[in-house]
């Protein structure tokens, strides 16, 4: 996720506490039509920079918390703010916060953290992402009999979960009933996310006061936070990178996940375009069957992969475990590793050695990059040559030279970007410098759930601040097919998938 500085640690004002006349959210309200998103939701897309955490529905928030305050478990909120988690409307960066802290509570168990991962699997999936990279900071809590082998399998078994469902038609019908709840209530809620979730620019409050547009000002001091502390490593737990906390030893997958989990593969049920799913994504080299979990599913209209996030509070030894568990779960969908994490903590040098091992053992390997302005750090990271880095906000001059030159993709995530205030606004995202450079560039959501945004959003905004039309959208999808940790007959048939999709429209 991209750098959240915490407004100095204030506690949630709640939700719908900002001014109403905030002039960047009339701005960023004026940035695309309802037809220009409907658009972009029928683009078969891919998404590259994903926390699993930070994509979680509010209301799955909400409901579990409810689940546990009934069963008679002390929960973290009170009544009001149970029931604000879901209010539609802008949300603040505090209440951004808020819902990390929340997150963290939550994924105690293995059943909460399986039913988040089925959710998100299929949220993407009913925005026609046909290629998706999951990424999560393996979690020990052993308090709550959690390894992080049982963590990572919660996630695995929740992802082949949403797999089967996705697989079985539920999600075409899940994509039926939110086009009508979109058509009748048009600033409402639909499938359980804010109406910020819905409308342009609802969600960007969140800038409203977050203090640090400088956070490219600052440089990474070793381990102490920033002033006002940040969301991976100040005084909130940190949902993507924190090692604390509880679980229980409920293996398995949720119960209550909104859909029927029907077994099989349901050929037929998804299609794109005409084009039999099951023929395309259900039928790969890590799909379906017992050992398929992070594949396409049999028949799924969506190929998922996982990546494993080094924690930038990890020292060496906690990195090259996180790299060693990646590479044994490849069976089972495992791809890559990520480093992300508080960019104000930890140096490079501390995870140099197990990045350079994970790519010995055939990972993808991509890196939160120049979030803040560390430019020893980032022209190290430049020097690695990673399959690929995110964000890279905070460049100067020479560094963004480098970058070019270096030609290593780039996960662009606008409305994060936005929130947290590394870029002053849409029109000014370095996406358009890169874009018009031809470097290749790949949208993606970043904390879709947190910061109530979707893929389909996230292509629209950049249609309407950079001015593409619809064909450079198919293109930048497309493209985005090569920079993914797919194996070059998945790679194969997401370009099928595309191009049917694209000589179809
Ligand atoms: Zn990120």
């Amino acid at each position: 996720m991209a750098t959240l500085v915490a407004n100095g640690g204030a506690e949630s004002p709640g939700v719908n506490s900002e001014p109403s006349n905030d002039p960047l959210k009339a701005e960023r309200q004026q940035l695309y039509d309802e037809d220009l998103l409907l658009a972009c939701q029928q683009l078969p897309k891919v998404e590259l920079h994903a926390h699993l955490n930070g994509s979680v529905r509010p209301q799955t928030i909400r409901q579990i918390l409810e689940e546990r305050s009934q069963a008679g478990e002390a929960i973290p909120v009170t009544e009001q703010q149970l029931k604000d988690i879901t209010v539609g409307g802008d949300r603040s960066l505090a209440d951004c916060f808020r819902l990390f802290d929340l997150i963290h509570a939550i994924t105690t168990t293995h059943s909460a953290i399986s039913r988040i991962a089925a959710e998100v699997v299929r949220d993407f999936a009913a925005e026609r992402v046909v290629y998706l990279e999951l990424r999560t900071t393996p979690k020990a809590r052993l308090e709550h009999g959690m390894t992080k082998e049982s963590y990572i399998e919660a996630v695995l078994d929740g992802i082949e979960l949403g797999l089967r469902q996705t697989s079985s038609g539920s999600s075409q019908r899940q994509e039926q009933q939110q086009q009508q709840l979109q058509e009748e209530r048009p600033t409402g809620q639909a499938d359980g996310r804010p109406a910020a979730a819905q409308q342009p620019g609802a969600a960007a409050q969140c800038t409203t006061h977050s203090p640090t547009r400088d956070a490219c000002a600052a440089t990474p001091a070793g381990p102490s936070s920033p002033p006002g502390g940040s969301k991976g490593g100040g005084p909130a737990p940190a949902v993507e990178s924190s090692a604390s906390a509880a679980a229980v030893a409920d293996r398995g997958a949720g119960t209550d996940t909104g859909a029927a989990a029907v077994e099989g593969g349901g050929c037929g049920a998804a299609h794109y375009d005409g084009a039999d799913a099951c023929g395309v994504l259900g039928s790969g080299p890590s799909s379906g069957g017992g050992g398929g979990g992070g594949g396409g599913g049999g028949g799924a209209n969506i190929l998922v992969k996982l990546l494993l996030s080094i924690d930038r509070r990890e020292d060496a030894e906690a990195a090259l475990e996180t790299v060693r568990l990646a590479a044994r779960y490849k069976a089972r969908g495992v791809v890559g590793v990520d480093l992300s994490g508080n960019p104000y903590v930890g140096s490079w040098g501390a995870w140099a050695e197990a990045l350079a091992e994970a790519r010995a053992a055939g990972l993808g390997v991509t890196l939160h990059a120049g979030e803040v302005y560390s430019p020893d750090e980032t022209a190290a990271m430049l020097r690695f040559r990673p399959d690929r880095l995110g964000h890279c906000c905070c460049l100067d001059p020479q560094l963004a030279v480098a970058l070019r030159s270096s030609a290593i993709p780039l996960e662009l995530c606008l409305t994060s970007n936005v929130l947290t205030q590394s870029v002053p606004s849409y029109p000014e995202h370095h996406f358009a410098e890169l874009y018009a450079a031809g470097h290749p560039v790949v949208l993606c959501t970043d904390d879709s759930g947190v910061f109530g945004t979707t893929l389909s959003r996230e292509y629209a905004i950049a249609a309407a601040a950079f001015k593409l039309p619809v064909s450079a959208l198919q293109q930048l999808a497309r493209k985005s097919v090569e920079y993914t940790f797919a194996d070059e007959q998945e790679k194969r048939r997401l370009r099928e998938i595309m191009d049917r999709a694209f000589s179809a429209s």
